[in-house]
């Protein structure tokens, strides 16, 4: 079950979420007096109470805004049994001054808004002993490790355990106490809405994450990155999940670059059997791995990590392969096929440009390289075995096809190039990784030239769907996962099924964003 928690200063605003929560199939609902501006009055807003109730009173010790008096908060407390609420909260001091009484169940709990202390065993037996329905321990995460601690606790405890951490670490164990056994996990009434660090809005909870369907069977995977929040993968593969109807769910987890081994094993005990991985841990999850394909190895970076039959950790990189198929569809566009022999420039000379190039080589284009900074543009152009030009004469070449590994142009500067539209001529192939946004300013230009453009969510759905593969053996709709992506990233919005919001049916369509199968490029 999910718990919704409502904080609002006015009753009738209170009432009129309560309804609205009802109605989006909320079960339990959290309300938090200590929100109220003034005395608050527990029968009125329990009278017509149109789901299941928690009462909490939270003083700001607890994270919470309580000013009254202690005697008024046990009165209020007393009242809320009295008028037959689902469950009180109370914090260890106030458990054993509230009684039990009549069918109201006590959530007993401990908060701590620092960090997740070294005694949470002994916490959590102490609140085991008030007289508890359930215990709810709630601490700040300072590393994602502490996790693993409160999900320990919940899948350790013999009394109903509600444990998850705050803040932007914490989304690990606010998510899967539901796998470990905890009756419910907590959220927010609406993104805009966050009570508490870290906490989701109800829709991603329900609706992303099916946290209602989280069980001790469900398969976890997830991605690794820092930051993480801008990371579109959660949507790709659980939105693949539910349309499958696979019992999975996908996290995003921020690991800071130097806990990266130390996180990984301790992530061991939570059974998850697959991670995608991004920037910067692509070469510390190779360096992780027990085995890695050869390719991988050449690359030497990995963007994916799962368990093989034998358990043991296997990294590939599935970042060059959806890098060559995006290529391809530029190609078929021209009724070409292979790259052997096409004269390719090649942008940059980070992560994305190292694989492609490989790509590239292996495939026996002809390249050159052009990047900012002459010494790693060099040195990858060393490594490749190819050409280099310097930035400033990057548009002097006569080439088939240019391949952007660059951020420019990338959401939020999106009125930028890496390249000089007079430099264009016609019928060149011009793929640019970036995904968000997908027509980005080299490819208007680049279709404005009558050249032949291929976005990054070509690149993006394909090393995804790869992921998805060797995640679940399963194949994936690249359509679906395409038509998933471009809602997402689409600059108008509007609340979709998924908790995401998509872009809105009456919004105009950019006349340079050629639908599906309309297009003279290859962009779908
Ligand atoms: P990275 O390792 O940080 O490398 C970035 C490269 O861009 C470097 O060569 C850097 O040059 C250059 N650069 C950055 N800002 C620049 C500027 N203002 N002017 C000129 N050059 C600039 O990043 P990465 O992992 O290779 O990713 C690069 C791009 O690939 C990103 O935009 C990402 O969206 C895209 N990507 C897409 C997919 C997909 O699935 N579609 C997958 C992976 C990556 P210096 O060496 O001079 O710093």
């Amino acid at each position: 079950m999910i718990c919704v928690t409502l904080g609002r200063t006015r009753h009738r605003q209170i009432m009129t979420e309560h309804a609205n929560l009802a109605q989006r199939g909320a079960e339990l609902v959290e309300l938090r007096l200590d929100w109220i501006s003034r005395t608050p009055r527990v029968g009125e807003l329990l009278r017509n109470r149109p789901t299941a109730t928690v009462v909490t009173i939270r003083l700001p010790a607890d994270g919470g805004r309580f000013s009254g008096s202690e005697e008024v908060r046990q009165t209020l407390l007393r009242e809320a049994i009295a008028a037959g609420v689902e469950y009180v909260d109370l914090e260890e001091e106030l458990a054993s001054k509230i009684r039990r009484y009549g069918k109201t169940k006590r959530i007993i709990s401990y908060h701590n808004m620092q960090e997740t202390p070294d005694d949470l065993e002994e916490i959590h037996e102490r609140l085991s002993k008030l007289d508890a329905d359930v215990v709810k321990v709630v601490t700040m995460a300072n590393s994602p490790i502490d996790n693993v601690r409160l999900l320990n606790l919940v899948k350790n405890s013999k009394v109903p355990t509600v444990a998850f951490c705050m803040g932007e670490y914490g989304l690990v164990s606010r998510i899967l106490c539901g796998k470990f056994g905890a009756p419910f996990t907590y959220c927010t009434f609406s993104k805009e809405r966050v009570m508490a660090p870290g906490q989701l809005p109800f829709d991603e909870m329900k609706k992303l994450y099916r946290f209602d369907q989280i069980n001790e069977a469900t398969a976890v995977f997830g991605v690794l990155g820092d930051p993480i929040g801008h990371s579109w993968s959660p949507l790709l593969h659980n939105a693949s999940f539910k349309r499958m109807g696979l019992n999975a769910v996908y996290l995003p987890i921020r690991v800071p670059p130097d806990d990266f081994q130390e996180t990984l094993k301790a992530f061991d005990s939570l059974g998850i059997r697959g991670y995608s991985v991004t920037i910067p841990h692509k070469e510390a999850a190779l360096a992780f791995a027990d085995q890695a394909n050869e390719l991988t190895q050449k690359i030497g970076a990995a963007n994916t990590l799962y368990r093989n039959s034998a358990g043991l950790w296997r990294a590939t990189n599935t970042d060059l392969p959806a890098a060559m198929q995006s290529l391809e569809l530029g190609l078929a566009a021209k009724e070409e096929t292979g790259l052997s022999g096409k004269r390719v420039l090649l942008l940059g000379a980070g992560g994305a440009a190292r694989a492609i190039g490989l790509g590239l080589v292996q495939a026996g284009a002809v390249l050159t390289l052009s990047n900012r900074s002459k010494d790693r543009g060099k040195a990858l152009a060393d490594d490749l075995g190819c050409q280099f030009i310097t930035w400033a004469n990057r548009g002097s070449q006569s080439v088939d096809i240019i391949v952007n590994c660059t951020p420019i142009g990338m959401f939020p500067e999106m009125n930028q190039s890496p390249y000089e539209q007079y430099w264009f001529r016609d019928g060149t192939i011009v793929f640019d990784t970036i995904y968000n946004p997908e027509n980005t300013m080299l490819l208007r230009e680049a279709r404005e030239h009558r050249c032949l453009t291929v976005s990054g969510i070509e690149m993006f759905i394909r090393q995804a769907a790869a992921q998805f593969k060797r995640f679940t053996g399963r194949d994936v709709s690249l359509d679906d996962m395409r038509t998933t992506l471009r809602r997402a990233i689409s600059p108008v919005r509007v609340k979709t099924d998924d908790g995401h919001e998509a872009p809105s049916e009456a919004a105009p369509r950019d006349t340079t964003n050629p639908p599906p199968g309309d297009s003279p490029t290859a962009e779908s």
